[in-house]
């Protein structure tokens, strides 16, 4: 069975990615389980970071590695919080202290725009010169209060577009089949069975 590592330490993702790619006999194993930490993010893109993360965790385990960026765009405030989203309030932050900010720096604005983006990057090996890429988005606007108590980050101030609730009043299976991961995701996938790395 081939098997990838998942550059990330979130037990959600792993529990996500598993599911995707059992189905073509593939094992993803966390970084954590090679004693794979976290990298410095020093990327100024989604992109960037992906590839650093991913980069690493190939490097260690000399295995193939997954790695995703992801994160929310504001128009209005030309992008933030972006790669940031995490640390918006801080290293560490509670995310309520995140969305809490967000809400605060769009007082008063009308233009409420604003998409969460999700960036996947595919390593064949540490040094691989073209690894495969792939990015999704999903557009909505920034609400005037947080509402609902699903999801995680900053699904409670999210409307996404087409829809008169927070991300965080979908259900899991509702959100993830509209959402920048799942869609980056499937499209991911698509590559790496057009490059021949999934059959
Ligand atoms: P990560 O790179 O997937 O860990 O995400 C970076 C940050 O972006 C998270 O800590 C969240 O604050 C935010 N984020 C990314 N995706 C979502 C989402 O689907 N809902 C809410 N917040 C998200």
């Amino acid at each position: 069975m081939k098997q990838i590592v998942l550059a990330s330490g979130n037990k959600g993702k792993l529990k996500e990615f598993s599911e995707m790619f059992n189905q073509f006999n593939i094992e993803m194993l966390p970084q954590s389980q090679f004693n794979v930490g976290d990298v410095a993010e020093t990327g100024t893109t989604f992109v960037e970071n992906a590839i650093i993360k991913a980069r690493h965790a190939a490097a260690i385990t000399n295995m193939p590695a997954i790695a995703d960026d992801s994160g929310l765009e504001v128009d209005v405030l030309e992008g933030a919080p972006g790669i940031y989203s995490a640390r918006y309030s801080g290293e560490g932050a509670k995310e309520q202290d995140n969305y809490l900010k967000l809400l605060n720096a769009l007082e008063g604005k009308t233009d409420r725009q604003a998409r969460f983006q999700c960036v996947l990057v595919y390593m064949r090996h540490a040094k691989d010169p073209s690894p495969i890429i792939c990015q999704a988005s999903w557009e909505g606007t920034i609400a005037l209060a947080p509402q609902g108590e699903q999801g995680h980050g900053y699904d409670p101030i999210f409307i996404p577009e087409q829809q008169s609730c927070t991300a965080a009043q979908l259900t899991a299976e509702q959100k993830n089949a509209v959402s920048h991961r799942g869609k980056a995701l499937e499209k991911l996938l698509e590559l790496m069975k057009q490059q021949g790395v999934l059959n």
